[in-house]
């Protein structure tokens, strides 16, 4: 029999803690399934991730008992666990907040302090004559029953404290202690009313004739479906029942996806000669039921799409699951309604535009077996299959597959992981893939497949880079006459332009005043529209002030130019065209980023104007000219990989021209006509790119040749960060000290790029290592020894691996 459960919390804890099983749960509880264990004074969700026989040594003492089981069927099978394992120890995260990100949101039950009156506070309230404040405060507990600390915090900022509200508890006033919030997702569950038959009694009202008779054609029906159907029905229902005439049962539903569909159908073509060259090197792989990685090296419109769905029809025919994933803007209705017509409802979408309640809901179908394909964003390589056979990761190059937040993981080296884990075949597939990726096929640990020309031999458009060094203001004349152009022959055109707003900042000429976000260390930008001034990494924003601040000069200039003041400027130069704009501004509601898509299809827009938004996964044959406003905001971002990304962005938005039957055209303005990644991106070559980058790479040892962690101290006190920060840089020397000098390199500790962030103070210290393990190593030590010195001040660790997963 087995007593004692490991669980591992999900909190910000790296160990996992053991608990007793109680008589009552000893049958039922199994690997997978959630508890809710005590902890710290509080109950906490747990994941069950072991059962024992016994207690480890020297911990018997003092386990306590599991709370309750939460789950009736495991959630996590043992594969899915040993994934989960190797992300926790690669990416030195805690394994119950990796099991956390993994499950949709919504499955954590965590106690907090409630905060409930007692006798003398309750008293005390009816007698009257409180202060004003603690009478507010009474009164809204009197008022809820019960309200938890947290939320009376919120409701009376800067009324009330914590150590205020501790202090009426000890005078008696006040109970606080654990309770539960329960905000849990479940499952839907409707009625459903089913026909039983005319015998034995036959029914009196016409009424319940009528909805017999209905019922009974239709076998089984929701009751939802008859309340629209029939007028008060709840009684004839009743009384059917009681007859014995119908029977009333619950059924789990799905709810409905928010996403709307209009179906095109895509009638299956017959590949081309490299499609078919390709798709039996990737059938090789299938067949063979062992890992099997294949990076898809092809053009834009070269048909990598249709090789995708043909592996997964293979791999379902097999009996085995498909994961998809696709950069998020990447889901459009082009894409899902491909999906859509070759497989029907066999798939789950997984992506964060969904709703709580949606995302549980597809989430269940795939842990339910009741779907064998997952397509999503990043998360979708948690998708709960038993038997993955395929996993696709579409645009592998894509930034968005990193998460930035919280577990850093990068969904494309999860994908690699994945599926050597669970033997499947991996395909990669890219225009512009991403350095690490194309090294790893050059080692041949990829097989590199090449899809070298557009479907129907349909050219790439010609790409023309004109320096803005001499010309005057936002266009060149080049771009103008190309967009007088498209307007003439009525055809579409997108302007690109990696920054929204109208200005990037305001500035004073008479005093030199900027104005900077007091959270972030960035300027803010303004927003014409509103006239606001925005922060674009925190929620800050503030009127746009008419004169200085500082001096009261009355000429504040900005400075830059954003999407909202192009857009501007279009429509002044050419008033009687229709003009769209697509950017986070324009498309915060849910279904706008798709609206504007449609205008774009319906001819409603003639130019577009956007963000990157503008660059994913749309195909339409009307656009024939692109404009890229400026390549030089993404050149000179401070990151190593800034190249990279910029012939990325430019390849991918040159692509968006000419995919229908007339020629696509792309100017690129620029500063630096001459660099590298311009020259490339016009040329469409990514293996010269590949080349001249990889040399820059290995110049500096910059990865794929050496691999890197960030470790980062963020807190809210400057002094407090900074100490820390010195403190990490003296463990680390102290480490290289201690063996690990031959393999591994330290820059800083030093502030970080944004040396301020959302309030916080941020300091990093780069590690960097040509050994993944001595890396790792290092990363674990540190992480050990620096824990004691940031007890207590408030400052956490977060820990960066770099996503270049070199097998
Ligand atoms: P990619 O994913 O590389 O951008 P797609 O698979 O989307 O390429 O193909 C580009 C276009 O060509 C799509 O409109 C697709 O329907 C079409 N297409 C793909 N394969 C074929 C084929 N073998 N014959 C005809 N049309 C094809
Ligand atoms: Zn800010």
């Amino acid at each position: 029999m087995k007593e004692i459960v490991e669980v591992a919390v999900s909190l910000p804890v790296s160990k996992t803690f053991h608990y007793l099983i109680s008589e009552k749960i000893r049958e039922s509880i199994q690997v997978g399934m959630r508890v809710l264990v005590p902890f710290k004074g509080r109950k906490v969700t747990g994941f069950v991730i072991d059962l024992l026989d016994q207690p480890p040594k020297g911990i018997e003492e003092k386990l306590q008992e599991v709370g309750e089981l939460l789950d009736e069927a495991p959630l996590i099978d043992p594969q899915m666990l040993r994934f989960y394992r190797w992300i926790s120890d690669y990416y030195l995260y805690p394994l119950g907040e990796v099991i956390k990100t993994g499950l949709p949101p919504g499955l954590q039950l965590k106690s907090e302090l409630i905060l409930s009156l007692a006798q003398d506070g309750a008293d005390g309230l009816a007698r009257g004559g409180l202060e004003p404040v603690q009478e507010k405060v009474f009164r809204e507990i009197e008022r809820c029953g019960k309200v938890s600390l947290k939320r009376m915090l919120k409701i009376f900022p800067e009324k009330v404290t914590r150590s205020q509200l501790y202090f009426w508890r000890r005078k008696g006033l006040l109970n606080i202690h654990a309770g539960i919030e329960g905000k849990e997702v479940k499952p839907r569950v409707e009625k459903v009313v089913k026909y039983q038959g005319s015998e034995p009694a036959p029914p009196t009202s016409r009424k319940e004739m009528e909805i017999l008779k209905w019922i009974q054609e239709k076998g089984e029906v929701f009751y939802s479906e008859l309340s629209k159907n029939f007028k008060s029905p709840s009684n004839p229902i009743k009384s059917l029942q009681a007859k014995g005439l119908i029977s009333i049962s619950h059924k789990e539903v799905c709810r409905h996806l928010s996403v709307q569909l209009e179906l095109k159908p895509y009638p299956k073509p017959k590949l081309t000669p490299d499609q078919e060259a390709v798709l039996n090197e990737i059938l090789k792989g299938i067949d063979s039921k062992r890992y099997s990685p294949f990076l898809v090296y092809g053009v834009t419109g070269s048909g990598k799409t249709e090789i995708y769905l043909r592996a997964i029809e293979e791999v379902l025919g097999k009996g085995r699951e498909a994961i998809v994933l696709v950069p998020e803007i990447s889901l459009t209705p082009q894409l899902l309604s491909r999906f859509k017509d070759r497989f029907g409802d066999n798939f789950a979408l997984l992506h964060s535009g969904l709703g709580r309640g949606e995302r549980y809901d597809q989430w269940r179908r795939i842990w339910k077996g009741e779907v064998r394909i997952a397509m999503g964003a990043r998360s979708a390589i948690f998708a709960p299959f038993k038997n993955v056979g395929v996993i696709i990761v579409d645009e592998e190059h894509d930034p968005s597959y990193k998460q930035e937040e919280k577990l850093k993981y990068h969904a494309r080296d999860l994908a690699t992981v994945r599926a050597k884990q669970d033997d499947a075949t991996l395909l990669l597939g890219s225009a512009t893939p991403s350095l690490e990726s194309f090294y790893n096929a050059m080692r041949g640990k990829f097989h590199l497949l090449n899809l070298p020309e557009r479907i129907e031999g349909k050219p790439l458009p010609r790409v023309e880079v004109v320096s803005m060094k001499k010309e005057k203001g936002l266009l060149s004349e080049k771009v103008k006459t190309a967009l007088q152009k498209n307007i003439e022959d009525k055809k579409q055109s997108l302007l690109f332009l990696n920054r929204r707003g109208f200005a990037n900042f305001i500035l004073c000429p008479e005093c030199g005043l900027t104005f900077k976000c007091p959270n972030c260390s960035v300027t803010l930008t303004y927003h014409l529209r509103d006239r606001t001034l925005q922060c674009h990494y925190c929620a800050y924003r503030i009127r746009a002030p008419g004169d200085c601040t500082q001096c009261g000069g009355h000429r504040l200039q900005g400075m830059g130019i954003g999407t909202e003041r192009l857009e501007q400027e279009i429509k002044g130069l050419f008033p009687e065209t229709k003009v769209g704009r697509m950017d986070h501004d324009t498309t915060s509601r849910k279904s706008s980023h798709l609206q504007i898509l449609k205008k774009l299809e319906s001819g409603d827009i003639d130019i577009l104007v956007g963000t990157q938004m503008i660059v994913k996964g749309h195909d339409f044959p009307n656009v024939t000219f692109v404009g890229v406003i400026s390549a030089d905001t993404s050149l000179h971002f401070p990151d190593f990989r800034a190249s990279e990304r910029t012939f990325q962005l430019l390849t991918q938005v040159a692509g968006r021209a000419g995919r229908g039957e007339v020629f696509g055209e792309v100017i690129i303005q620029t500063f630096n006509p001459e660099h590298y990644s311009i020259q490339r991106a016009k040329d469409h070559d990514f293996v010269g790119f590949y080349h001249e980058e990889i040399q820059f790479r290995k110049a500096l040892d910059y990865p794929p040749f050496s691999r890197l962690i960030n470790f980062r101290v963020v807190g809210n006190s400057e002094k407090k960060t900074k100490a820390v920060a010195e403190d990490m840089g003296r463990i680390g020397q102290s480490l290289l000290k201690k063996g690990f000098q031959k393999g591994i390199e330290i820059l800083g500790p030093s502030t970080a790029p944004f040396a301020k962030m959302k309030g916080k103070f941020r300091w990093q210290m780069l590690a960097k290592g040509k050994s993944h393990q001595l890396l790792h190593q290092f990363a674990k030590e540190l992480a050990l020894r620096l824990e004691t010195h940031r007890k207590g001040k408030g400052v956490n660790l977060d820990i960066d691996v770099d996503p270049v997963f070199i097998l």
